[in-house]
């Protein structure tokens, strides 16, 4: 099965509404001149998702958030529904970022939640599970991921399978310069997709995509998505100059 690519920039807390929408006309002009299959996606923050939208109307660039909540409303200071999104013409959303399992307190449980919210909605949710060095280094990378990857598709029916997305983010090459070779990417990609068939069954985790992300370049980019189970990859740093995430769509199958 060919697993149509995709090539996704999470801005983190970078870029105003303006300096979005200038990133986007230039994004646009070079994505026009590139030929690839792979889909596109642009993950800036909260308050520059309705000028992202904006600016990316009829082309081939989806925009999606980098978080989201499992309430509809209420009393709950700073968060951001589903249904809010979807209003904006957000087609995507990041799930279990590792800063935000990290800094914001995170847990499985949270992810878990979230998914099941989204896949209500009509957002794509981007789900990411990485290991820490000292998790990697302790021989412990095996079972994190497969106790992540389980607990975030607790509940989840095989039907919902071909809506998912996974990003493995070794948290040690996140923004770090240090990038998992991609043997060592492909290997770990490869036991999420054996997890993903013990949940789904064969056929559903052979469509499901699974994106590789930390530290991804124009320079390293093609060949981590030449292995057979990186299916694209999720951009930090790189993905916030336009010439340079545009390189990395160029690299895309
Ligand atoms: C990320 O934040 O998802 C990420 C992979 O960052 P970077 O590419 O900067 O390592």
């Amino acid at each position: 099965m060919t697993r149509r690519s995709i090539v996704a920039g999470n801005w983190k807390l970078n870029k105003t509404p303006a300096e979005t929408r200038q990133f986007l006309i230039a994004l646009k002009n070079k994505v026009a001149g590139i030929e690839t299959r792979a889909e596109i996606l642009v993950c800036p923050p909260h308050v520059a998702l309705d000028a992202a939208v904006d600016t990316a109307r009829e082309t081939r660039i989806a925009i999606g958030s980098q978080n989201t909540y499992w309430e509809d409303s209420g009393a709950f200071t700073g968060e951001t529904s589903t249904g809010m999104l979807e209003a904006l013409g957000v087609t995507h959303t990041l799930i279990g970022h590792s800063e935000r399992r990290a800094l914001f307190g995170e847990t499985d449980e949270m992810v878990s939640r979230k998914l099941q919210k989204v896949l209500q909605s009509e957002l794509t949710p981007v789900v990411c599970v990485g290991e820490t060095l000292d998790e990697r280094e302790g021989g412990r990378t095996e079972e994190v991921i497969t106790r992540q990857v389980t607990a975030a598709l607790q509940g989840i029916a095989p039907d919902y399978a071909g809506r998912l997305v996974l990003a493995y983010e070794p948290v040690w090459a996140i923004g770090t310069g240090r990038t998992a070779s991609p043997e060592m990417a492909n290997d770990v990609h490869v036991l999420i997709r054996r997890t993903l068939r013990g949940i789904f069954g064969d056929s559903a985790a052979e469509g499901i995509r699974i994106l590789y992300g930390g530290s991804v370049k124009p320079d390293n980019a093609q060949t981590l998505m030449a292995k057979s189970d990186i299916d694209g990859v999720l951009v930090g740093g790189a993905s916030l100059d336009p010439m340079s995430f545009a390189e990395i769509i160029r690299a895309a199958p």
